[in-house]
């Protein structure tokens, strides 16, 4: 089958290959001239079902109102009149129950796991180097109070058999010895080993190579703006280019999926979710973390990433901008300073904002529309680097009407 993918980040090109695995003749199409260069560029590289949880919980509602009134937090919601993002916040509101929060917490962290053993599947077959790591994840807590709450938390994703070992300082310490400067800052810890992390941007263009090499073509530079249709059937991608035709057609354009997907009538409830990274040359290696971490009381993220660290922070609602200003990267730089000083060449810093396409539920759309030879694999939110592996094969899965490894049932589009 001639199968046309709508997107070169990681989603689109893990299902690229995918779909090339299973037979098909493919063709990928995005407006940048390489692949993950817009959200897949500059994440926080963590492959992480040990973070399943979904941002909506009851505590969120909170967290959202207070941040209406203060600007420098880890999450920023402004007054803005942007109907699209009120629709989003109520349906992610709807879902601040204990008992949603439990259950799409749980139906994430399946979708994590699975991914993780396709990842290593790809991994084995195409040997690609993405300065993976593959020591775990540390999840750090500032006090007392914030660990034993953490550690109470955690129990959810114990429930869905993912694995934690419960550290004090000293355990921190024996996983990740370049921490032993965050002593009387780190109360303690949990650490995730089974966790992993690896550069995003790398990989992607890696394995987009390797599906070129196979026979996928890449439609690079090249703008989606609409569909033509027929009957119920989607027949060709309107682009700036000409139109592109084929059997099947599968929406992999990350926060932009619910703009192209609203050109058929289907409503998507993505919105653009912006987050900061602000990537670091190491400049003395001994004192640079060897293990990923995230530290829960400022929500900032650090991977080690070759001869780099990359710090990540903020979920703030803005819209689609990916401006960014020194302010933004106030909090992530003074954490990196505060855990690992004197590990970075901080002036030599590269900065980045991306968008995470984000659901309310947390959790991807992946399987077929209204048009039956339209399929959603879009939505992967704050964990899309995670999911992907794990989207793309049950899409492709769904496409060959195969028994998927997992329930699919609860990723439908409708
Ligand atoms: C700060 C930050 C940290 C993160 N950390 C992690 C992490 O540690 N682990 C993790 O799992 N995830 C993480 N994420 C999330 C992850 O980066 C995203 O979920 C993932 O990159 C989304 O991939 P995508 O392919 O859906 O979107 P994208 O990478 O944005 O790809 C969509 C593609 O569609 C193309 N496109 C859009 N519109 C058009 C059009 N009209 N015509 C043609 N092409 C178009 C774009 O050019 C783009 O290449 C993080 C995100 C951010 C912002």
């Amino acid at each position: 089958m001639k199968v046309v993918v709508l997107g070169a980040g990681v989603v689109g090109v893990t299902a690229a290959y995918q779909l090339m695995k299973d037979g098909h003749e493919v063709t990928v199409i995005d407006r940048q001239p390489l692949a993950a260069n817009e959200t897949s560029f500059g994440n926080a590289g963590m492959i992480a079902p040990g973070h399943s949880y979904t941002w909506a919980s009851p505590k969120a509602p909170g967290i959202l109102f207070r941040s209406l009134f203060q600007r420098d937090q880890a999450l920023r919601l402004s007054l803005r009149a942007d109907p699209q993002m009120w629709a989003w916040c109520l349906k992610f509101l709807r879902n601040c129950t204990a008992e949603r929060a439990r259950l799409n917490t749980l139906r994430k962290l399946k979708l994590c796991q699975y991914s993780q053993t396709v990842l290593k599947e790809t991994v084995a077959d195409t040997g690609i180097e993405y300065d993976r790591t593959t020591r775990g994840i540390l999840y750090l807590y500032r006090d007392e109070a914030s660990f034993k709450a953490g550690v109470e938390h955690m129990k959810i994703l114990q429930d869905g058999g993912q694995e934690f070992h419960v550290l004090d300082f000293a355990g921190v310490i024996q996983v990740d010895p370049a921490l032993k400067a965050a002593r009387g800052k780190i109360h303690g810890g949990l650490h995730g080993p089974s966790d992993e992390s690896g550069d995003c941007h790398k990989f992607t263009n890696a394995l987009a190579e390797v599906c070129r090499n196979r026979g996928v073509t890449f439609r690079y530079e090249t703008s989606i703006s609409g569909f033509e249709t027929e009957g119920d059937k989607v027949s060709a991608v309107a682009a700036d280019k000409g139109p592109v035709k084929g059997d099947l057609f599968v929406l992999s354009l990350g926060s932009y999926s619910s703009f192209l997907a609203r050109k058929l009538g289907i409503g998507l409830p993505i919105y653009p979710v912006k987050g900061y990274a602000v990537t670091i040359p190491i400049k003395d290696r001994d004192l640079a973390p060897r293990v990923p971490g995230i530290d829960e009381n400022f929500l900032v993220g650090y991977t080690p990433m070759g001869d780099r660290i990359r710090m990540t922070a903020t979920a703030e609602f803005s819209g689609y901008e990916t401006n960014h200003s020194p302010a933004d990267f106030r909090i992530p730089l003074g954490v990196a300073e505060n855990l690992f000083p004197g590990a970075g060449d901080i002036p030599r810093a590269s900065y980045w904002a991306g968008l995470r396409p984000m659901t309310p539920e947390g959790w991807p759309r992946i399987g077929p529309s209204r048009y039956h030879n339209f399929y959603m694999n879009t939505g992967q939110g704050h964990m899309g680097w995670t999911m992907s592996h794990g989207s793309a094969r049950l899409l492709a899965d769904l496409i060959g009407d195969r028994k998927t490894a997992i329930d699919a049932s609860g990723f439908a589009a409708a």
